[in-house]
């Protein structure tokens, strides 16, 4: 087996639940500093797929690598600590912590200089945190209570959390359900600042949004690949209109 530059490759990659194959049969490869984005009608299989990839999920076959790593056998804790973040669609914060601390129990205990033994708010938490909450927007929002803020919000808080463990994949489904204009094109900025030094996979359905954050876009269908490119190509191809973008 080579070595590539790959953040993610999954080869030959099926799932079955009693018999139906959700995931048939998948092979896809992401770039580091890549934001891929995936579509595809509901059923295609794009949830189950981060669920594979994460460890939320067993394959029935195949081979999913991490920056080269086969880490189809490893239990979900252990795909995060190895650098894969994932964001759910229902945002999972502490709504009666503030922001500052909801980002503060998500730095990785073992970083920390006191490790997990007396949790102390080191400078080197207080910087990250500081720098997060740059990223996501909410700087000037750290002791607000995050029950407090905006669905958006949440939102940026969650992923917040996430970059936290400074993964080197994350992936978000469906990260602007619910989103006001503005905040959609809030999140599209946020996600072009964190691609810079990550691979991202971001499943999508708003065609305006996807046009603007996709490097490339993968269609699934039926568990499968029905089309990979840029955005431009894909949304061209008649095989696309006729299964998704024709509806
Ligand atoms: P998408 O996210 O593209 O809308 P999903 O990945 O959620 O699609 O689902 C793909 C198919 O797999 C659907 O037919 C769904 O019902 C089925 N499926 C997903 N998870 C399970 C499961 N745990 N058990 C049985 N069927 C499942
Ligand atoms: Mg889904």
């Amino acid at each position: 087996m080579s070595n590539t530059d790959f953040a993610l490759s999954v080869e030959d990659l099926t799932v079955s639940f009693d018999g139906f194959k959700a995931i048939d049969d998948l092979t896809l490869y992401v770039d580091k500093n890549e934001l891929r984005v995936i579509i595809g009608p509901n059923g295609a299989g794009k949830t189950t797929l981060l669920d594979l990839i994460c460890g939320k999920t067993r394959a029935s076959k195949g081979s999913i690598k991490f920056q080269n790593e086969e880490i189809i056998g490893l239990a979900e804790h252990k795909r995060v600590r190895k650098g894969i973040g994932r964001k759910f669609q229902t945002p999972s914060i502490y709504e009666n912590l503030s922001v500052f601390q909801n980002l503060e129990v998500s730095y990785p205990s073992g970083r920390s200089v006191f490790g997990a033994l007396a949790f102390k708010c080191t400078e080197e938490v207080k910087t990250t945190v500081q720098s997060v909450a740059e990223e996501i927007g909410l700087a000037d929002k750290l002791e607000t209570e995050a029950g407090l803020l905006s669905h958006g919000q949440k939102q940026w808080l969650e992923i917040g959390m996430l970059l936290m463990q400074e993964p080197e994949l994350l992936m978000l489904d469906e990260p602007i359900a619910g989103m006001s204009a503005k905040e959609r094109d809030l999140t599209a900025e946020l996600l072009h600042r964190i691609c810079n030094n990550r691979a991202v996979i971001v499943i999508e359905h708003d065609m305006e949004f996807v046009k603007k954050i996709a490097h490339k876009v993968t269609v699934m269908h039926q568990g499968k690949i029905l089309a990979e490119g840029p955005m431009e190509q894909v949304q061209a191809d008649p095989k696309v209109i006729d299964v998704y973008l024709g509806h």
